[in-house]
């Protein structure tokens, strides 16, 4: 199934270019009181979520996806985890260009580990990317995203396809420079997701998907996730031998070699197989 939040936090079932209002199937969900929990309700009840998306879908009211806002398909990830260099053309393009490593030391992934993201970072793909300090390199990355279905702790690479709730496409957007990473790409707007959820059933095997991202119709990152160095079961394995992974984290896997910069005006549009695709506009944060 494909879920996708849209408008005003209306909750859609995607049908080929058609959206299914079933936000009625929040209802579903159980009452929460103060102090909230810090995981992704939804997505910790998406069994209940999608028998009732599915009762509701045949009579719900239908939109053209060409007509809606697209919003994140996770409405409160607790953690963004993203995994540094982890394809191999792309390290080597890193170590090649002093614009992109800026004489920050560059490890290995398994000697870098992994960092996070701010989740206030994060917006959909009608939401578009507001750009900051313009007077530097702002980059592109387009990264396969995995949304974490239920709580994972210490969880071996053979059982971690089990955790995953599915699918996305992530935005990585960077501001190349000395400072720490998770500072340079935690700017509002800089983690793009979308354009919604595929459910994990649709996607047997995460490491082979193509996947690409284009700036202005010109081709800029193409590759499939068989390159990546760490694998989503290895990511899964390594991230939550040092914390726990809650229903709604997500994990950015890493993007492979083209990055380049984006500049307001550009048009993004990214596509990762069996997810499906979505154009995202980059505007100057000063302009709001
Ligand atoms: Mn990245």
């Amino acid at each position: 199934m494909k879920i996708c939040r849209f408008n005003d936090n209306r909750l859609g079932v995607v049908e080929g270019d058609n959206v299914r209002d079933v936000t009625e199937a929040l209802a579903s969900l159980p009452a929460a009181s103060y102090p909230f929990p810090s995981h992704d309700v939804l997505i910790e009840n998406l069994m209940q979520i999608r028998q009732a998306a599915e009762q509701l879908a045949p009579r719900a009211p239908t939109f053209a996806l060409a007509d809606v806002k697209l919003l994140s398909p996770i409405g409160n990830p607790g953690k963004i985890v993203a995994a540094p260099v982890n394809y191999k053309k792309h390290l080597a393009e890193v170590l090649g260009d002093p614009e992109i490593h800026n004489d920050n030391q560059i490890s290995h992934i398994q000697r870098a580990g992994l960092f996070l993201k701010a989740t206030s970072s994060v917006v959909g793909a009608s939401d578009g990317v507001a750009l900051r300090k313009l007077d530097r390199r702002n980059d592109h990355e387009v990264e396969l995203a995995v949304v974490i279905g239920k709580a994972a702790n210490n969880v071996s690479r053979e059982d971690a396809l089990d955790y995953v709730a599915g699918y996305t496409i992530g935005l990585d957007i960077t501001i190349r420079g000395p400072e720490e990473r998770s500072f340079r790409k935690s700017p509002d707007t800089y983690t793009v997701l979308g354009p919604w959820l595929v459910t994990s059933d649709e996607i047997a095997k995460p490491g082979e998907l193509d996947f690409s991202i284009s700036v202005n119709g010109e081709v800029r990152q193409k590759s499939n996730t068989r390159e990546l160095i760490l694998g989503v079961p290895e990511l899964i394995e390594f991230a939550s031998s040092f914390y726990t992974l809650q229903p709604g984290d997500v994990i950015i896997t890493g993007t492979p070699e083209g990055v380049g910069s984006i500049k307001p005006g550009d048009t993004m549009f990214a596509e990762v197989e069996n997810i499906g695709s979505m154009q995202v506009a980059v505007r100057d944060a000063q302009e709001g």
